[in-house]
């Protein structure tokens, strides 16, 4: 498509736009009286306005039928979370009995690597990629020392070569076949949060399984960003955190998948909790644990239906609006920001460089920019004008236009405030 970069053209890109009535359906906090240029759904999503709702209901329900809101509040709470099931299954490409949603994200994983990071003396290594995010290096590292292994030895993690931003999918898949009996684990982020890199999780899901080895992913930057088909693949089992692409608000709760292939070994080691028992039989208080057969088995304790609800509230707009159409806009949105910032560095000569990949099939909604010239000075620029994005150093913005509320008219007007604010800062 041949954009251009005029108001109006952004203007009839919007009209066009079958997911354009959306972005009324979010609130945005204002800076000088406006509503902001939202480019942080990657770090914290924006409230949708049917989210009170949901909660409200909750609230209600706790007043009116207090612990009998159990099993009588119109959504009961003691069950809350199965219907997240047909939703969310949509979202990440999975059977409903295979998601579920509990705890925060480290936790998941942390539980998830209790069932499938078992190792052995011969097989104990974990493959990841270089700069995870810190939480998952953490959370490995202390995985590994757990289990009386050293980190150094034990976590082997791929780096991008020389000179460039990506790492190659051969050379992860290389690795993989080189570790070879020794892997025990592959367990990476689906999109890398710095760069904005997505993996070919179907092809290292695959290598990871060929070298004997179970293959999770943590997809807190891809869930309700990239088109997923965990079940198709094979994955054993993946996490991902609620707030960022999926807007259900600070640090809410996190969605879990589980392979349908491991729903019936209840011998596969878990730290059990009384949600996950039996459903028909949890409340006869029995003493030996009997696994509900499904991503539900993994869960632990007593939902937190007041966090769970806004979760709800969102998962119910993605499955809505379709993640297709979804992914549609924000290819094009995507792509229509990166020839708006190289219209910018071609006026302003060359005061930046876009390190996510070019090839749309190795991003998703996110362009992660080296400032070569102005840094923090030019984020804070941004900021005070009504632009929010997300500062990482050393000098790196991250720009993540969510389709949901991110309009073509928010692109074209973000390109001439970074033009007017990197002129202004050079004139100093
Ligand atoms: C955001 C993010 C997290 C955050 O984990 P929490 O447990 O929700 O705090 C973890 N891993 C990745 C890859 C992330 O992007």
């Amino acid at each position: 498509m041949q954009f251009q970069n005029t108001r109006a053209f952004a203007q009839e890109m919007d009209a066009r736009d079958p997911l354009r009535a959306y972005k009324e359906e979010f609130i945005f906090p204002q800076i000088n009286g406006n509503p902001v240029i939202y480019f942080t759904g990657n770090s914290l999503g924006l409230q949708p306005k049917r989210t009170r709702k949901y909660v409200d209901e909750i609230m209600k329900d706790w007043a009116e039928l207090a612990v009998e809101g159990h099993f009588y509040a119109g959504k009961p709470w003691w069950d809350y979370q199965e219907r997240f099931a047909a939703p969310l299954s949509s979202v990440v490409g999975a059977k409903p009995s295979e998601v579920t949603v509990m705890n925060t994200l480290t936790i998941n994983l942390h539980l998830l690597m209790v069932s499938f990071y078992r190792p052995v003396p011969k097989r104990y290594k974990i493959l990841c990629e270089a700069k995870a995010f810190p939480s998952d290096q953490y959370m490995l590292q202390s995985q590994v020392k757990f289990h009386g292994f050293s980190p150094e030895d034990a976590i082997v993690e791929i780096h991008r070569r020389e000179g460039e931003h990506r790492i190659r999918t051969e050379d992860i898949v290389n690795k993989i076949e080189e570790i070879g009996d020794e892997l025990a684990l592959v367990l990476m982020g689906g999109v890398n949060y710095y760069t904005g890199q997505v993996f070919d999780m179907e092809a290292i899901t695959r290598a990871g399984h060929r070298a004997g080895a179970f293959v999770g992913w943590d997809l807190a930057h891809a869930a309700g960003n990239v088109k997923l088909e965990l079940h198709e693949w094979g994955v054993d089992f993946a996490a991902w955190c609620s707030y960022k692409y999926m807007n259900s608000g600070p640090g809410n709760a996190s969605g879990a998948f589980i392979h349908e292939k491991h729903h019936e070994n209840t011998d596969i080691p878990r730290f059990a909790g009384w949600w996950g028992h039996n459903k028909e039989r949890r409340f006869l208080m029995e003493p030996e644990f009997d696994p509900v057969r499904g991503a539900d088995g993994w869960q632990v304790s007593n939902l937190p239906v007041l966090s769970l609800a806004p979760y709800l509230a969102s998962v119910e707009m993605f499955a809505e609006a379709g993640m297709d159409a979804l992914i549609a806009k924000r290819d094009v949105l995507t792509a229509y920001l990166e020839y708006i910032l190289e219209q910018v560095d071609a006026q302003t000569t060359g005061d930046f460089e876009i390190i996510t990949p070019e090839n749309p099939e190795e991003r998703a909604c996110q362009l992660s920019v080296f400032l070569h010239g102005q840094g923090r000075p030019l984020f804070d620029y941004l900021m005070k004008n009504g632009v929010i994005t997300d500062w990482r150093e050393p000098n790196v913005i991250r720009l993540a236009p969510a389709p949901f509320y991110c309009s073509f008219e928010d692109m074209y007007e973000f390109g001439q405030i970074l033009r007017k604010g990197i002129d202004t800062l050079k004139a100093g």
